[in-house]
């Protein structure tokens, strides 16, 4: 999104207090890449409106995403999948100092690996994938069986800082990855069983909705 626009809402917003407010500082100082507060807040009025009950997270971090989305949706219960063992150490911390470890199951490993374990939480009415960029195809057909039908699959940094539009990438290694992420939306997009729209808040968030019967 254009940045003046992006920066006028972010400046509308409520700035976070509390634990919130320290993983965030955490996040910036550990440059652990949680979600900016424009796309956060933007997914959380979506999911707030598709209310899930079950939802599976792809990429921890250290718990911040899947702690907005537990206090912004009533009765939401997460699975959140995280490879890094000093971010899931971090993510088990924070969440048992919200209160909310009832709500919020963290599984150590490879979330390519975490299928069967996963499985135990399911069916799941949403899924969000925001983990490495360069495997969200794999991620979406892993566990996309797993979605009940009419059930959303959110895909964050679907924009990839407008490199995936066209914008001109710093380096080798992020045109590469801008590249996947431009393979994935054109996938994504034309897939036989979902409706996908993308959202430009953030770094693009894609929602893609699973249709009842495929057409
Ligand atoms: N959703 C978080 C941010 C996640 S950052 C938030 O907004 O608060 C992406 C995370 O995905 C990183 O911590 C990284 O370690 C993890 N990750 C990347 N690839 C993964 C994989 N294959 N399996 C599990 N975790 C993965
Ligand atoms: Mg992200």
């Amino acid at each position: 999104m254009n940045d003046n626009i992006h920066g006028y809402i972010e400046s509308l917003l409520q700035p976070r207090t509390g634990l919130l407010a320290e993983m965030e500082q955490y996040a910036a100082e550990h440059r652990v890449p949680i979600m900016e507060p424009v796309g956060m807040d933007t997914l959380l009025a979506v999911m707030k409106l598709q209310k899930p009950e079950r939802l599976l997270e792809i990429g921890t971090a250290i718990g911040y995403s899947a702690l907005r989305m537990a206090e912004a949706v009533p009765g939401l219960h997460i699975t959140t999948l995280e490879r890094d063992e000093e971010r899931f150490n971090k993510a088990t911390q924070y969440i048992s100092q919200s209160g909310e470890q009832n709500r919020i199951r963290i599984l150590l490993g490879d979330a390519l690996e975490l299928a069967e374990q996963a499985a135990e939480d399911g069916p799941f009415d949403a899924i969000f994938i925001d983990a490495a960029k360069g495997q969200y195809r794999r991620f979406f057909e892993l566990y996309e069986p797993m979605l009940k039908p009419g059930g959303v699959i959110y895909s964050d940094n679907v924009l990839f800082k407008g490199y995936a539009a066209g914008t001109d990438a710093p380096s080798k290694r992020l045109e590469k990855m801008a590249q996947k992420i431009m393979d994935y939306n054109q996938w994504l997009m034309t897939h036989p069983g979902y409706d996908t729209s993308i959202i430009p808040a953030g770094d693009g968030i894609a929602i893609s909705t699973k249709r009842s019967e495929e057409k």
